[in-house]
This record gives C-alpha cells, sequence and structure tokens, in this order.
C-alpha cells in the first residue's frame, strides 16, 4: 500500500503543476532507500491517475543509488547494505547523501490544440 499513496502524491502534484493540460510523460527520481517496487507503482499510478490529466501518462522511473557521506572528511560512497562507516576514514558520524528521493523531476505535457474562434 505504500505504492499507493506514493501514486496518490505524484498525481496530486503534477496535476497541479499541470494547470489543466493534459500529461503524457511523468519522469520521476526515486531513492533506493525508499524500497520502491516499479511495477507495483506503474500500476496504482495508472489506476489513480484515472480521471485525470495524468490519464494514459508514461512513468519514467530513474532509480537512485543509495550514498553516505563522511560530515568529517566529506568523502561519498554508495552502499549496496547499510553499512554505515566512512571507508577511507574510518569515522561513524556520517548522514544519507542520496537514495531517499522521492520526487516527480519533469512532466511532459501536450500542446493545446488550436480552436478558432468564430
Ligand atoms: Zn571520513
Amino acid at each position: 500500500m505504500h505504492e499507493l499513496s506514493l501514486s496518490s502524491a505524484i498525481v496530486n502534484t503534477v496535476v497541479k503543476h499541470a494547470a489543466g493540460r493534459r500529461v503524457s510523460a511523468v519522469e520521476l527520481r526515486v531513492g533506493r532507500l525508499r524500497q520502491v517496487v516499479p511495477d507495483t507503482l506503474e500500476f496504482y499510478f495508472e489506476f489513480v491517475a484515472r480521471d485525470s490529466v495524468c490519464e494514459g501518462a508514461r512513468l519514467e522511473l530513474e532509480v537512485v543509488d543509495a550514498r553516505l557521506r563522511c560530515r568529517p572528511c566529506g568523502v561519498e560512497w554508495e552502499i549496496e547494505i547499510p553499512a554505515f562507516r566512512c571507508p577511507t576514514c574510518g569515522g561513524s558520524d556520517v548522514e544519507i547523501a542520496s537514495g531517499n528521493e522521492f520526487e516527480v523531476e519533469s512532466i511532459e505535457v501536450e500542446e493545446a490544440e488550436c480552436i478558432a474562434p468564430k
């Protein structure tokens, strides 16, 4: 159900930015730490997008690798499994530098049809 609430959040954001224009594609950046299942997200997105300007829009997912940053020395590294220690200085005062993303990167809208006023 995680993906359902994320889908609602995406559609809400996109509908707001599309301002009535029809959306053909939504590009998303999702951090690996979000543990989103792409197929499930697409399924719910289609469901939530129904009867909105997002209906039928393509969902393009970019998964962002999880990275940590050592606060004192600034070095960043990618993690496969959580190993919260700096590989360079051995320190444990670290913060998540990336991997927690969940943002709409861009949307693509269709031009409004020209209707000549008569
Ligand atoms: Zn360090």
